[in-house]
């Protein structure tokens, strides 16, 4: 099938959830799908062998991120990130719009783009549709990310109107800049776009029908999880979508937690991608199939039982929570890697549990008895 096919398998009778599967260059993906994110060209503390090991598709990387360092001389150097990186599989790369709105300094934004200040160093640099097309085409990523303004939260509709519409513009010369431009290292890429319009159903949709007419292979909804309520995220989606094509895969941009996987795939999502697992596993929290884990807890001194007994992860075939426990006490670095692996896993199985639950036409059942034992 030619790289970019989105197929859906098995849609639920019951509500909007599908199982599918996404052609990339680098292989298929089956839907729905837990993206981890490895920001800096790693997924923190874990080899890609061990992502291989976890059952990882497919990584999430940033644009903005590799553009300060390495750079993108080093990145062609290379020959992209795949090989950087010994990562065979797939690659997402965000375009480097979320965090030149967030981690940025000094931001300046006029209709060509934002000028903005290195959070490393401190140097300036000028961002344009083009420019992260360019980037992500440097990078070798499956699958790029148009260029976006992250709408703050809050914000008044007028702003969010406004902020909306730029970013429409941008999806043009991204995808225009996309189609002029050409793969470096002999793979095809998918450039996909972003929905904006933050908490306002007029202008969320708005901006999922114009940027359809656009037409990419790919949808995202961004703008989410930025400090707005849930039911924010959840009425957003609502929204959006019933807007996008059937036959186009739908990926909601920094979510989520396991329950909030249920409630996206639910209404339609099929990607997802969430630091949480790997950064709460680095302060020391781990997901259960009974609810969250803190490993800290005095309670796991004397706890010579898995993390979790239903897990079948490296981490808990081989370890106990005693364990984990005195390393955590005693810093120990090995610790941060065993709960990151654990965690991973946890939400590669759960997205694998939903999938099947839709192929089996059991998805709503399935959601409640996860949530009653999570405890959610
Ligand atoms: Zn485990």
């Amino acid at each position: 099938m030619p790289i970019g096919t989105f197929e859906v398998k098995q849609k639920s009778s019951e509500c909007a959830a599908r199982s599918g599967k996404l052609v990339t260059a680098h292989g298929s993906i089956t839907t729905p799908v837990f993206m981890p994110v490895g920001t800096q060209a790693t997924v923190k503390t874990v080899s890609s062998e061990e992502l291989r090991l976890v059952g990882s598709q497919i990584i999430l990387s940033n644009a903005y991120h590799l553009y300060l360092r390495p750079g993108m001389e080093i990145m062609e150097a290379a020959g992209g990130l795949h090989k950087f990186m010994s990562w065979d599989k797939p690659i997402l790369t965000d375009s480097g719009g979320f965090q030149i709105f967030s981690l940025a300094t000094l931001r300046r934004i006029n209709s060509e783009g934002v000028e903005f200040r290195s959070h490393i160093d401190g140097s300036k640099h000028f961002f344009t549709p083009e420019k992260a097309v360019e980037v992500q085409r440097k990078i070798g990523s499956d699958i790029m990310m148009c260029f976006d303004e992250c709408t703050p939260y809050p914000c008044t509709h007028d702003y969010a109107d406004r902020s909306m519409k730029l970013s429409l513009e941008w999806a043009l010369r991204c995808k225009k800049a996309f189609m002029e431009g050409s793969p470096l290292y002999g793979h095809e890429q998918l450039l996909f776009a972003i929905v904006q319009g933050s908490v306002f159903r007029d202008l969320r949709r708005e901006s999922a029908e114009r940027t359809v007419e656009i037409d990419f292979p790919g949808y995202a909804i961004g703008g989410l999880s930025v400090g707005e309520p849930k039911e924010e995220i959840l009425s957003a989606l609502d929204v959006v979508t019933p807007l996008l094509p059937e036959s186009k895969p739908r990926y909601a941009m920094g979510i989520g937690m396991p329950e909030d996987l249920w409630e996206c795939v639910e209404r339609g999502v099929d990607m997802f991608d969430c630091v949480m697992p790997t950064r709460n596993g680095r302060n020391g929290q781990a997901f259960t199939s009974r609810g969250k884990v803190n490993i800290k807890n005095a309670e796991y001194l004397r706890d010579f039982g898995p993390l979790d007994p239903e897990c079948g992860c490296p981490t808990c075939k081989g370890y106990s929570r005693a364990y984990l426990n005195h390393l955590f006490r005693a810093q120990e670095i090995l610790v941060l890697r065993l709960l990151t692996l654990h965690n991973l896993y946890f939400m590669i199985k759960l997205a694998d549990t939903i999938r099947t639950s839709i192929e089996s036409d059991s998805f709503l059942k399935a959601k409640k008895e996860f949530l009653n034992k999570y405890g959610v």
